[in-house]
């Protein structure tokens, strides 16, 4: 046979790399993108505080933060998040960040069963 390969011609390769579409937020400490998944949601609230690490349902504009220390630490300093909600971090909002970006080696005190 004489058949001959033809290295001009790439059969379109299909890797399945591409799985369905994950919807990507920004971290709006250091400005990655990344799915919603690897972030930390900041909420806030009506009355004014701020809901952290809150559920996706949660309603209120959010901020996201990635799940990083150093985005936690600087994200509980306040600027990030009160430029991008309008609204001061708290007191206790800062310290939810911190326990955040703490790495517990025995998980998170608050995961339920
Ligand atoms: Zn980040």
């Amino acid at each position: 046979m004489g058949r001959v390969t033809r290295p001009g011609v790439v059969s379109p390769e299909v890797v399945g790399l591409r799985r369905k579409h994950v919807p990507l937020r920004r971290c709006v400490v250091c400005g990655a993108q990344r799915p919603k998944a690897e972030l930390t949601r900041i909420v806030r609230g009506a009355e004014g505080g701020l809901l952290v690490d809150a559920p996706p349902k949660a309603p209120g504009r959010g901020a996201y933060v990635c799940r990083a220390e150093a985005c936690l630490e600087q994200a509980a300093k306040g600027r990030a998040i009160s430029r991008a909600l309008d609204r001061p971090v708290t007191d206790e909002a800062a310290r939810r960040l911190r326990e955040l970006a703490e790495p517990s080696p025995a998980g998170r005190p608050d995961a339920g069963p």
